[in-house]
């Protein structure tokens, strides 16, 4: 047992992606607050952040297309592909911030250009592409999307797809060249490494078991260190950025707001190749259409990826079932977020999702051959011995009573809940996830620190010039970012897309 106490002024619970992106944003924002991360594993990055634990899109809706929904009438709402992509514009003006002040040194250690394309089959999936196509391609945000339905072009795009073909099926895509491969574990360890050397003071294998108020309003951490030593830390902000882990943490700190929320976690699985005859015939993120009763997180995608400076192919992800929250989580996980406060939630939401659940545990049961077969879809000619089967990350999406879905709705997205002080935030779900860490982590400050954004704001412009404002709504600000973020981050090399937008911004001067 130590006694080892000590207070400071925030703590980040987690060293993953949104604790690396709190954590240099408050610094920016605040220089001489005391902050500490505690983080049960032994480095940064090692869970859903981690590079083989997610899918490194770079999501800005270009390719996936469960945000871009079919209305009754036959019309794409495309609102939630805008959100979408505004939400990946605030990251990557915020990354290029870092690097124009050489907080980053080399962006290609996390970000790569990367064409986005997705692709269809079936007479409805093309006329579905088709209409998506016209409503994107009008907007500033999509300039640059091309579509094809010709065979011979798509050989030329996705030559790995193409090849042995059979089928007479008609067949399209669109293609985008502004997207990206974002190595999130890569950018997560430097973020830290950065903090680090502006004295935030990061505890590696230090579990936070338990979270209690104190009589002064400020929070006490129970926190288990290397040792199995029991310390107390407190803080007068507390960040839960647990990733899976969040849910429970959560729980325990007794606020109204994190009453009646359950977790559902969904587990995952990628095809990997490292084969560079096959690599090399493959260049770009091409996401699929999900199968019927599949949930939005399991799309197939067939990406490039760039990792540890190789080349390497992605399908996936399987989606499955299991009980841990965590990927070093315990099958203990599910049981245990089981409280009396989210039972009916809980239950409620497992009677709504039995087929979900049948589709998750059908997935988990596959052979490595059934899933070479599904990878076949994409790449006919795949050879079995090309694919190694990578274990992902696990997602906990979100359980709560809504009004639009009722009691026990499943929920895709992600969740800041924070007590109405201000003084405890948490994040919860899992999608789109780390690309839109920038905006999620402002929303966490906008919540939790409303006394300060006056002050902060010309700072926060400073880093996100477009802070405050649509850039749907500016296109002229969307071109000039789009410009200065993709020379900062190195994304205009060799891309003809930089280019023409160049030279439209040159007209409109
Ligand atoms: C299969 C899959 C594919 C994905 N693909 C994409 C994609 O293509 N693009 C995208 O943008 N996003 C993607 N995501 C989502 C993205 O990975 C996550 O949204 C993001 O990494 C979450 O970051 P985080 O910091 O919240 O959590 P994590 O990275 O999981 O970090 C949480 C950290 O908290 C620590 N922790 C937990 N409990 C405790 C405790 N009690 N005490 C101390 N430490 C604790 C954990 O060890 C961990 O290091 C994907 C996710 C999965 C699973």
């Amino acid at each position: 047992m130590s006694n080892r106490q000590s207070k400071t002024d925030v703590i980040l619970i987690g060293a993953g992606i949104m604790s690396a992106t709190l954590g240099t944003l408050l610094k920016e924002l605040v220089p001489d607050w005391k902050i500490t991360v505690f983080e049960k594993l032994e480095n940064a990055g090692e869970e859903s952040s981690n590079e083989w634990n997610n899918a490194g899109t770079g999501h800005s809706a270009l390719c996936e297309l469960n945000y871009t929904v079919e209305k009754p009438d036959g019309s794409i709402d495309i609102s939630k592909a805008i959100n979408i992509n505004e939400q990946f514009q605030v990251s990557k003006q915020f990354w290029s911030y870092l690097v124009n002040g050489n907080q980053i040194s080399n962006p290609q250690d996390f970000i790569m250009p990367l064409p986005h394309m997705s692709l269809v089959q079936g007479e409805k999936n093309v006329e579905f592409l088709k209409k998506r196509f016209k409503a994107l391609s009008d907007n500033p945000l999509f300039q640059g999307m091309e579509y094809s339905d010709d065979p011979e072009k798509l050989k030329e795009w996705i030559p790995l797809i193409m090849e042995g073909r059979a089928s007479n099926e008609p067949i399209a895509a669109t293609k985008i060249d502004s997207g990206t491969d974002v190595n999130f574990g890569a950018l997560t360890r430097i973020l830290f490494d950065h903090l680090k050397s502006k004295n935030v003071d990061i505890k590696f294998k230090h579990k936070v078991d338990d979270i209690k108020r104190t009589s002064d309003g400020t929070w006490e951490l129970k926190v288990r260190n290397a040792s199995g030593n029991v310390e107390r830390h407190t803080a007068k902000f507390i960040f839960i950025g647990g990733g899976g882990g969040s849910l429970h943490l959560l729980q325990k700190t007794g606020i109204p707001e994190s009453k009646h929320i359950g977790g559902f976690p969904v587990s995952g699985l990628f095809l990997v190749c490292n084969n560079p005859e096959v690599t090399e015939q493959h260049h770009a993120k091409v996401y699929g259409k999900a199968k019927v009763g599949a949930p939005p997180m399991s799309v197939p995608h067939l990406d490039t990826r760039y990792i540890d400076n190789k080349k390497s192919l992605l399908f996936g992800p399987f989606a499955g079932f299991s009980p841990k929250f965590l990927k070093t989580g315990s099958n203990m996980d599910l049981i245990r977020s089981v409280k009396m406060n989210n039972i009916l939630t809980l239950l409620a939401a497992g009677a709504k999702n039995i087929p979900l659940t049948k589709y998750l545990i059908q997935q988990l049961m596959l052979s490595k051959e059934q899933r070479i077969e599904e990878l076949r879809e994409f790449i006919p000619n795949a050879k079995s011995e090309d694919w190694d089967i990578v274990v992902a990350g696990q997602r906990v999406q979100v359980i709560k009573d809504t009004e639009d879905g009722g009691k026990g709705t499943l929920q895709f997205g992600t969740e800041v809940v924070s007590a109405a002080d201000g003084s405890i935030a948490a994040l919860l779900g899992a999608s789109p996830g780390a690309s839109t860490a920038v905006h999620v982590m402002l929303e966490v400050i906008k919540k939790c620190f409303p006394q300060h954004l006056k002050e902060w704001e010309p700072k926060i412009k400073e880093m996100i010039p477009s802070y405050g404002l649509k850039l749907v709504e500016n296109p002229e600000l969307f071109n000039e970012l789009s410009i200065s973020t993709s020379n900062a981050l190195r994304l205009g090399e060799n891309s003809p897309q930089t280019e023409q937008r160049e030279s439209k911004v040159t007209a409109n001067f």
